[in-house]
């Protein structure tokens, strides 16, 4: 049986960061630490099969790159396995020279989207010995279990073999039933707070795969492209150990896209009411794949905030990224939400191909013009294994030295450099954050225990933190 650390890394300049499948980000005023969910699921699994596991979430514990060296002293396991992100993927790959400088003999593994669209630059840095490519609990589990040098038959890894770089077959994503319920346990659960609220809470994926082909969007990277429910049993439980054994009744629905399948969520619902569990949860959604229906049945069974992907106001913009879904569309979703009773996130990317000043300013008008509560405006982030990232390199529109993320535009677009994008995105959080409505909006989602959080969130929200 063997030693295993599981870990997040700090962010390279310390503050939170998570790194969860298609979803890398910096923490903020409203994009809060996640409990680090691939994480404790591969311990949950490995946990089973007889090893003993350590995680540490650093960005969740205050800790920095400067804590790491202790940390390995503390801890000479067998395997370190780690999650990496576009955005920090430098920094992330120089944690494996601090754990072999120290421990030589800890096989060290990588995961994440970028590693899994470019398993060679992680393993350019020699002191990567394997990539784990996609789903990665299964895979973690199988290496394990092969120990520290037989690596062949584990399929889903790529690791150097006599200086060559071996790709494996890629591996079998889990069936749903066999996912576990994540061993919240060996994290300190009570440190992950919803934003505003300040309540603790944890995440719970029910589903996971996406049919959907967006093309900025790395989910069929990770979770694949099939959708596969859990079995809602099995997610009950999960919930009701949440509440009996931690405590926490604020759920986060974690999935691609939770309402994929619309009978699936209504089963869900009803099987939460029948029960009586006494949950609060957010989730995200397609617009076209909700209705007022569901909806309704989603806010009786505790749903309070529903996170809209609605990515630009102009329809060619949308067809152009694969999204098959129109602004007319977006605009029913959120209305109906509203109606039952459910605050609404919307999620804008500025700076997909066709973009223009025009079109920005028809997303920015949606923006304003709908009821949301929340808005989130990201720069348009060509992740490598991306057909945007394809494209993006066929046109020559990345700027060189710059590492994709959503927060800082990187692609100079026919007529529209990156420094406009940056420029119009920090307008656009000033322009919905800046009316009383939005500045209302927030304060009566905040809570007694979070209020001293309002004026630090308005200020990000406005952009002078930012
Ligand atoms: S619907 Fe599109 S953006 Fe959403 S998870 Fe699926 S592929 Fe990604």
């Amino acid at each position: 049986m063997a030693y295993i650390l599981l870990f997040n890394p700090p962010a390279p300049g310390g503050g939170g960061f998570t790194r969860e499948g298609r979803c890398t980000q910096e923490a903020g005023v409203w994009a809060t630490q996640w409990p680090p969910l691939s994480l404790t699921t591969a311990a949950a699994l490995l946990v089973r099969d007889g090893h003993t596991v350590k995680v540490v979430d650093f960005p969740a514990l205050g800790m920095k790159t400067t804590d790491i060296p202790l940390l390995i002293e503390k801890n000479r396991s067998d395997f370190a396995i780690w999650g990496t992100a576009t955005p920090t993927l430098y920094s992330d790959l120089l944690v494996a020279g601090l754990i072999k400088g120290i421990s030589p003999t800890t096989v060290t593994a990588v995961m994440g989207t970028h590693v899994t669209a470019r398993p060679e630059e992680a393993l350019s840095e020699n002191a990567v010995d394997i990539v784990i490519r996609g789903e990665p609990e299964g895979i973690i589990g199988n290496l394990c279990r092969a120990g520290r040098s037989r690596w062949e038959n584990v399929k889903g890894i790529s690791y150097r073999k006599k200086q060559l770089i071996q790709h494996n077959p890629d591996a079998d994503y889990l069936e749903p039933a066999t996912i576990p319920a994540p061993a919240w346990r060996l994290v300190d659960h009570c440190s992950y707070r919803l934003p505003l609220k300040g309540r603790p809470f944890l995440m719970v994926a029910p589903v996971r795969g996406c049919p959907y082909r967006c093309t900025f969007c790395t989910a069929p990277l990770y979770y694949g492209t099939k959708l596969r429910r859990r079995p809602i049993e099995n997610v009950l439980r999960e919930i009701e150990t949440n509440i009996k054994t931690y405590s926490i009744n604020e759920i986060f629905i974690w999935a691609d896209t939770f309402t994929a399948d619309r009978e699936y969520v209504r089963e869900f619902c009803r099987a939460v009411i029948a029960r009586r569990l006494r949950i609060s949860w957010t989730c995200n959604s397609r617009v076209d794949t909700i209705d007022e229906e569901t909806l309704a049945l989603m806010k009786n069974a505790g749903l309070w905030m529903i996170s809209f992907g609605l990515e630009s106001g102009n329809d060619s913009i949308l067809a152009r990224s694969g999204k098959k879904m129109t602004v007319a569309q977006s605009r029913k979703a959120v209305l109906w939400a509203k109606e039952a009773g459910i605050r609404v996130a919307g999620h804008f990317i500025f700076g997909l191909p066709g973009e223009s000043k025009g079109t920005m300013a028809e997303t920015l008008a949606l923006a304003l013009e709908l009821p949301l509560d929340i808005a989130q405006f990201y720069t348009a982030a060509p992740f490598p294994g991306t057909g945007l990232h394809a494209e993006a390199e066929r046109e020559g529109w990345l700027r060189k030295d710059s590492s994709s993320s959503q927060a800082s535009a990187v692609m100079d677009l026919p007529g529209l450099p990156a420094a406009e994008v940056d420029d119009f995105r920090r307008f656009a959080f000033r322009k919905f954050y800046g009316r009383p409505q939005a500045a209302l909006n927030v304060l009566s989602m905040a809570e007694w225990r979070a209020l001293k959080s309002v004026p630090a969130a308005m200020k990000g929200f406005l952009g002078w933190t930012r």
